[in-house]
């Protein structure tokens, strides 16, 4: 039975009237008849204006590391909003949040706060230029690091043609400058020896290496420990900054973020999602002599480190360092995926996951992909198809399959019951819908 979203159909036609495509970022817009818009949200579950109640994967994006209106988090944010807001001058509570996310991360020496993903990560880029005084930078392929001009570029894999060479490096918006294209270059994941090779053609005019090492934008498609090792070298040798996105890995995936799985150290970390549960927050930090450039470097913002949004940070740091709930994240998500794997295979449909169960992407092939190329190469026809199902059953997923499902410590054993029925009841129809043996499944 298909839910209704007659209310949230309604709301749409009035909200294009006064909100480009009847949202506030572009990404919430699944179509005229399918965009939804949230009555509330608690534990791991949102209800939407029409009364339909999904287990939420999305999590807003993965901040929602706790659950929805975490008790323990809004009782703090509480007590920020008694201390007053933003006062253009600093709070002793700055020091006792940076002093936690230093213990949790060893290369985070020096914290600076900003307020959004984009905001750390521009910070990031600009103190490693102005620390090596090299502009061009490298970014990894099938990344997204935010919605500034230097970051949104991308190759385009499916008009690629590897016989031509190297795929084209492309504007990911219209309006990001062309100009601005000769400073980025872009490598695919998993590749030392490319990324040896770029550095030393180009390595004078390198100044900084992005890596989001399990890519939250592209199925969790993670490094390897030895290509980290092997890039964080090469960064060495040829004075180019290591910049790691931990954006959505970042006191999710380990208290230490994806540097502490991977066994190795940024120059420069970022840091945003998990911070503050949803509070809009985010860090960079690193190495003292980069940090230590704030002040001849730039950095700052009138909203930065409100009083609301610093006391959620401290108290859900406090929560995920000093409680096993990142460990509670990682075993649900892990019985999520032993559940849906059993009934992938009853039903011969070819799959793996990628990642980490905390944020794991689901694949749909058997062996997991390496990089960007992997995913580009794969039919996501049965994701396509299944996402949808799942929405009307309940089961709140992104209809891009490049997005992992995020868990968090609310996702309790009632939700994985009920995920799994709705996988029970999808999984049967779209192998029905894609035919006999769609592209995808096995047998
Ligand atoms: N970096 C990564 C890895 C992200 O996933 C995102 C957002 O999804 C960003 C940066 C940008 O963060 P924000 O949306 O808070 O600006």
């Amino acid at each position: 039975m298909r839910r209704s979203l007659a209310s949230s159909n309604k709301h749409f036609e009035m909200a294009l009237t006064r909100l480009p495509l009847g949202v506030t970022s572009n990404f919430r817009y699944w179509g005229n008849d399918r965009t939804i818009y949230v009555d509330h949200g608690k534990g791991g579950r949102i209800w939407d204006i029409d009364g339909n109640e999904y287990v939420d994967y999305r999590l807003g994006y993965g901040p929602c590391v706790l659950g929805y209106a975490d008790e323990r988090v809004d009782a703090a944010a509480r007590q920020g909003m008694d201390t007053g807001g933003v006062f253009a001058l600093s709070t002793e509570l700055e020091y006792a949040v940076a002093e936690r996310i230093s213990k949790m991360v060893p290369a985070a020496e020096l914290v600076r706060f900003s307020n959004s993903g984009t905001e750390a990560v521009m910070a990031a880029l600009r103190l490693a230029r102005a620390h090596t005084g090299k502009d061009s930078y490298v970014m990894v392929e099938g990344a997204y690091h935010g919605i500034f001009d230097a970051v949104l570029w991308y190759t385009p894999m499916k008009s690629w043609d590897p016989s031509q060479g190297e795929p084209d490096v492309e504007p990911a918006s219209d309006g990001v400058p062309a100009a601005l294209r000769d400073l980025v270059h872009m490598v695919p994941l998993n590749d030392a020896n490319r990324l040896e090779d770029l550095f030393k053609a180009h390595g004078d005019e390198i100044g900084a290496y992005l890596i989001e090492p399990m890519m939250g934008n592209c199925c969790s498609i993670t490094a390897t420990r030895d290509y980290v090792r092997d890039a964080r070298a090469l960064c060495e040798q040829y004075d180019v900054i290591m910049i790691v996105d931990e954006v959505k890995t970042g006191f999710r995936v380990a208290r230490g973020g994806v540097q502490e799985l991977l066994g190795f150290k940024a120059d420069l970390c970022t840091f945003a999602k998990a911070m503050a549960n949803g509070y809009p927050i985010s860090a960079v930090a690193g190495r003292e002599d980069i940090m230590r450039q704030c002040g001849d470097v730039v950095h700052g913002g009138t909203y930065t480190c409100h009083s609301v949004t610093l006391a959620a940070a401290n108290k859900t740091l406090e929560i995920l360092d000093e409680t096993p709930a990142i460990e509670a994240l990682a075993e649900y998500g892990g019985d999520l995926q032993r559940g849906i794997a059993n009934i992938l295979s009853r039903h011969g449909v070819a799959h793996s996951f990628v990642g980490h169960p905390s944020m794991g992407g689901l694949f749909f092939s058997e062996t997991p992909p390496t990089n960007y190329r992997d995913w580009a190469d794969t039919d996501y026809s049965f994701y396509e198809a299944l996402a949808p199902r799942l929405h009307d059953l309940g089961v709140l997923c992104e209809p891009d399959s490049r997005e992992p499902w995020f868990i968090c410590e609310a996702h309790d054993p009632a939700c994985l019951e009920k995920t799994l029925d709705a996988f029970e009841r999808a999984v049967p129809d779209v192998v029905e819908q894609l035919g006999q043996r769609p592209h995808g499944v096995a047998g």
